[in-house]
């Protein structure tokens, strides 16, 4: 006998303050068989499991969803469920931090309407990245659960595999395993809570031994998404396991510890102001120095358009660097009319956040990259011998191949630009030194100046003087039985 189990979701993160929706067009989708085949899914192929693929959508992080595209996405993911039944099992790959405009708890929303479709005795398994925002409403709808332990994460697909492993092992054995959720009221930005720096790192490094105890399968601290404007956004700890009582004593050590550790969370990197950290970037002696503009990072769900540090590099008469890269879809298409090797004058930035700041400056056309798409298309400029990249679309320029694709070695640059918190992967072995700049845009990282007006407070650091005590709660599932 083998088990039905249905696949699908959605996944990304919207930063309440951005004001660039995203669209159906945004999302990269799998249907079907699609789902199947991407390397992404490759652990549901194994034997004695039908694996019955739905559909998954998943965005660069960015602004809140539209609800049109979010309307389409649910009611085609519900259609083929529904045609997928009967099955014995139904696993969501998500992240945690969507917003769809005019609508709080969005994830919760899509795992509710899943609930409705497949009944009360359907268990529901769901892996989250661990800056997504979790609600009662969300754990309730869910019988196991799994976040990351990495941020850089790391692990995406060991989590994965650890909520597709969890959902077997019940259906296989017969054991039920439950939900606990403890809200801890503590929103810190990703940035300050990497995993690679202590007082983050020793508190996941104990979550494994906590998996070790009998009637616990999976233990979870939930870092949350600070640039959520809305009342589910907090820091949590969700643990999975067949003994209730022993999952509520785990899930409130968990969140008490972060709770205690909270004045201790600092940024990873050498952190300041763009201008001190330009400073540092000038006496550096070695390369590739590389600055990170933390405001306006995609993948945290900054719109990417903005010319702040662009600005700062011409206004210091800046020599050799690196930007990669500023979104900007009219200069890309000027570019490619003009053809590589034009001069024209361009204005870059701040063409989808009026927000943004621009640039206006004379450019060379060095390289024309016309992708696959039109989406797709860069163009390479030089404005003396600044070197910046321009995407027709959001999106981030994290991974060394997105620079040597475009014929630039980024370890040979003495300062390299990107949009990015925490360096990525494979950036960050690189990095000689890394700098992260504060600047401004819809991921600012002065959380404490940030508008919160739907939070429930009190939340640190919003608010600084309260008092908490953990308190874990079962899902509605687990309660009654
Ligand atoms: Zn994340």
């Amino acid at each position: 006998m083998s088990f039905r189990i249905a696949v699908g979701g959605i996944h990304t993160e919207c930063s309440t303050s951005s004001p660039v929706l995203m669209k159906t067009e945004d999302f990269r989708v799998w249907r079907g068989d699609e789902l199947l085949q991407a390397d992404y899914f490759s652990f549901l192929n194994q034997s004695g499991v039908e694996a019955l693929p739905l559909l998954h959508a998943r965005a660069v992080p960015g602004g809140p969803i539209s609800w049109a595209a979010y309307e389409g996405f649910k009611a085609e993911f519900l259609e083929r469920l529904e045609e997928s039944l009967p099955i014995d099992g139904l696993y969501l790959a998500m992240h945690g931090a969507m917003n769809v405009e005019g609508m709080d708890d969005a994830e919760g929303d899509w795992i509710s309407a899943a609930r409705a479709l497949v009944g009360p005795d359907c268990p529901i398994a769901a892996s989250y990245d661990l800056h997504g925002n979790v609600s009662k409403r969300i754990v309730d709808q869910l019988d196991i659960f799994a976040a990351y332990r990495t941020a850089p994460h790391i692990d995406v697909r060991e989590t994965m595999v650890r909520a597709w492993a969890m959902l077997l092992r019940m259906l296989e054995t017969g054991e039920r395993p439950g939900v606990v959720f403890a809200p801890i009221p503590l929103l810190l930005p990703g940035e300050r809570t990497s995993t690679e720096d202590e007082p983050t790192k020793g508190l996941y490094d104990l979550l494994p031994t906590y998996d070790r105890e009998p009637g616990i399968w999976d233990a979870n601290l939930m870092i949350g998404y600070v640039w959520a404007d809305e009342p589910r956004a907090t820091a949590c700890a969700v643990v999975t396991g067949t003994d209730r009582l022993a999952a509520i004593r785990v899930a409130q050590e968990i969140a008490d510890s972060y709770w205690h550790a909270r004045s201790e969370f600092r940024f990873g990197p050498v952190t300041g102001p763009l201008e001190e950290m330009l400073d540092v970037a000038a006496r550096a002696t070695t390369r590739p120095v590389i600055l990170a503009d933390s405001g306006d990072n995609p993948t945290g769900g900054g719109v990417g358009d903005r010319a702040d540090v662009l600005n700062a590099l011409i206004a210091r008469g800046w020599g050799e660097a690196v930007i990669g890269g500023i979104t900007d879809p009219v200069a890309v298409e000027q570019c490619f009319a003009a053809g590589a090797g034009a001069e024209l004058s361009l204005r870059i930035g701040g063409g989808l956040d009026p927000a943004s700041p621009f640039a206006e400056a004379t450019a060379k056309v060095v390289t024309l990259d016309a992708g696959s798409l039109p989406a797709e298309r860069q163009a390479v400029v030089a404005i003396g011998d600044i070197i910046v990249i321009l995407a027709a679309r959001r999106r981030p320029y994290h991974n060394i191949s997105d620079f040597t694709r475009l014929g630039i070695d980024p370890q040979a640059v003495p300062l390299l630009v990107v949009k990015s918190g925490y360096l990525s992967p494979e950036l960050s072995p690189i990095a000689n030194p890394n700098l992260m700049a504060l600047t401004d845009g819809v991921i600012n990282q002065d959380i404490e100046a940030m508008k919160s007006t739907r939070r429930v407070q009190p939340i640190y650091p919003f608010v600084k003087d309260f008092s908490y005590t953990a308190s874990a709660r079962p899902s509605a599932r687990w309660s009654d039985d």
